[in-house]
């Protein structure tokens, strides 16, 4: 059997190895590493992918969140508000741009921020909502939407984890994740469902004026050459990684499809076992699996099945051990919490099992076994 990965990259390499050699030795023998042509050209057909006005590459999915809240003019002392339970990049930017970050609780079953809790946390102070396609799985955006539209409240979704899922409103229409909200922001590091060989990342937005305001802040806050308007930062994807991403861009749609697969195996297995609950699938919107995050009751210690898994090879993760709402770096911000039950119960409570595009039969039925037989002790 081969060594089960969290993610296994190597292998997925492998089928795409002769076009990312070509592709990258084009690169070096042109030497245009930095806004070279793949960079528009991948800009374009991610656009055509999300079925998005415009896509802003930059140089990661932290960056995309920064330049995200820069670029909508959010000053010191905006209300944010932001699930607890998710990457702390999401949360962190927020911190660093001294905004405040306001808590709010997930659900206990799809992992993903509550409508009901955002609309309880909102002042006159509240700018934006920053809803996470956990796992990669939409939020409840017709709702979040509604609440926005409301409140005039800015929505950035954190797409980072979901990039090809997407969501389909009461009145039918269906919207990729990313395009629903005024900005819509991803990751492309390595281990995310579309990932580079490097750090990269994009912003979307169908909002023409803050397209151009997203580009000037990405790049030095110039308007043209020398000039520059306002403070911004230096981000941007390199031809590189772009070129990568062009390849693996197309491939995209099977890789999400081999996810849901591995997935369907999971759930056959565990889908009738006491006290381990599968993944709740929503039904408005497409799981990618960026994550299978399982939900254990209190009866079975994790930490056992963890370490037990791993004395049988079988890497397996706690995303995420310690929510934003505990973590020392926001000790000393203005920071608000609303209740945070569910979060603070899913940390204790979750563990995700290796997924990723290359899993086999063989590898998937050695997982579920090593699991139930655990839970069987
Ligand atoms: C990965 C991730 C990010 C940050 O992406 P980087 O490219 O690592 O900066 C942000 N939010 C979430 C939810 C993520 O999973």
């Amino acid at each position: 059997m081969k060594k089960i990965q969290m993610v296994d990259l190597i292998s997925q390499y492998e089928k795409i190895k002769p076009e990312v050699k070509t592709a990258i030795d084009d690169i070096l023998d042109n030497a245009q590493f930095i806004n070279g042509p793949d960079v528009k050209s991948f800009q374009s057909e991610l656009e055509a992918y999300l079925g998005v006005k415009h896509v802003i590459p930059c140089a990661n999915g932290t960056d995309a969140l920064q330049i995200s809240m820069m670029a909508l003019g959010l000053k010191p002392g905006d209300e944010v508000i932001t699930p607890s339970y998710t990457y702390i990049a999401t949360t962190e930017v927020i911190g660093l741009l001294r905004l405040k970050p306001v808590f709010v609780d997930c659900e206990k079953d799809t992992f993903n921020i509550s409508p009901e809790a955002i609309e309880k946390a909102i002042t006159p102070n509240t700018k934006a909502i920053v809803p996470v396609h956990l796992y990669g799985q939409s939020c409840d955006m017709e709702a979040i939407m509604e609440i926005a539209k409301k409140h005039s409240l800015y929505v950035i979704e954190d797409n980072a984890q979901a990039i090809g899922s997407d969501y389909t409103f009461s009145n039918g229409e269906t919207v990729k994740t990313g395009g629903i909200g005024d900005i819509g922001c991803t990751s492309f590091f390595p281990s995310k469902n579309l990932g580079c060989y490097g750090d990269g990342g994009a912003i979307c937005t169908n909002n023409d004026e803050l397209a151009v305001k997203l580009q000037m802040v990405a790049n030095h806050g110039q308007s043209k050459r020398y000039y520059h308007d306002m403070v911004g930062c230096n981000s941007r994807l390199d031809t590189i990684q772009a070129a990568v991403l062009r390849i693996k861009l197309r491939k995209l749609n099977d890789y999400i499809d081999s996810r849901r697969k591995a997935a369907d195996f999971y759930d056959a297995s565990f889908g009738k076992l006491a006290h381990i609950h599968t993944p709740h699938r929503a039904d408005n919107t497409k799981h990618v699996f960026h994550q299978y995050t399982l939900q254990l009751d209190d009866v079975i210690n994790r930490d056992g099945l963890v370490e037990y898994l791993a004395s049988k090879n079988i890497p397996a993760m706690i995303y995420y051990p310690v929510p934003a709402h505990r973590q020392k770096m926001f000790a000393e911000l203005d920071t608000e919490c609303g209740d945070l039950t569910n979060t603070d119960w899913l940390t204790s409570r979750v563990f995700s099992l290796p997924m990723h595009t290359e899993l086999d039969e063989e590898q998937l039925n050695y997982i579920c076994n090593a699991v139930k037989s655990y839970l069987e002790l």
